[in-house]
């Protein structure tokens, strides 16, 4: 049987990374989470101590790394770096080497290894527009700006990271800007996409609307 990939893309803060596990779960796919080896190599950058401007140094951290998810965990160098990379610190870092066409470059290669081994739910900014143009099914989150921040927010609260609320909303709001306006890769609604606003939906609404919609394409 031939692998299928469903991606699921948007801004930081609508859910994705949550349904998308949960889909992944249900349909016994793989979850892809693509923002994990952006937030690994910016990990790599940054304990690399290269100026995280300068893309060729970028590159050359990234290319002799051996960034890898398994089972829900991400590694550096063997190193499981699943919590590590959760900070706002590497997510701000993340998104700006994330601009860099070649860093882009190494890491697709990555995630279209992955889904050649197995049926994938890829998540991120890029993968329905870039990394998996042909998928099967090709998903875009959205929620208000003041409701992705407050999710966010209580994420981070409940991990133990005690931060303000206006920091995470300036985090998301200049992340957002970021990723919107870059030139390579930027991120849009892919060019068939079912489009959602999870802002007034609680997980499992947005979990079993997806399922719906993912299960009939699957079947056509
Ligand atoms: O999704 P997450 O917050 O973990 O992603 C961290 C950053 O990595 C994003 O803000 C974005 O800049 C970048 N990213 C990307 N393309 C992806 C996934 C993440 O540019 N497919």
């Amino acid at each position: 049987m031939t692998n299928r990939i469903i991606t699921i893309d948007g801004p930081a803060g609508t859910g994705k990374s949550t349904v998308a596990k949960e889909i992944a779960t249900r349909l016994g796919f793989v979850y892809l989470d693509t923002g994990a080896l952006y937030r690994a190599s910016a990990l790599k950058i940054y304990s690399s101590g290269v100026d995280p401007e300068q893309e060729k140094d970028c590159v050359r951290i990234v290319s002799a790394s051996n960034i890898s998810i398994s089972e829900g965990k991400t590694f550096v160098d063997g190193k499981d770096v699943s919590e590590e990379i959760r900070s706002s610190h590497i997510g701000e870092l993340a998104s700006r080497i994330a601009t860099f066409p070649r860093v882009r470059e190494e890491l697709i290669k990555i995630q279209r290894s992955i889904a050649l081994l197995s049926s994938v739910v890829a998540e991120g900014r890029d993968t329905g527009s870039v990394v998996f143009p042909d998928a099967d099914v090709k998903v875009f989150l959205d929620a208000t700006e003041t409701e992705r921040a407050r999710r966010r927010h209580t994420e981070l609260l409940a991990k133990g990271y005690n931060v303000d609320f206006n920091e995470v909303l300036a985090d998301i709001r200049r992340r957002d800007s970021r990723d919107k306006t870059r030139d390579v890769s930027p991120l849009v609604v892919p060019t068939g996409a079912v489009v959602v606003d999870t802002t007034h939906l609680t997980l499992e609404q947005v979990v079993s609307k997806l399922l719906k919609v993912i299960k009939m394409r699957l079947t056509d």
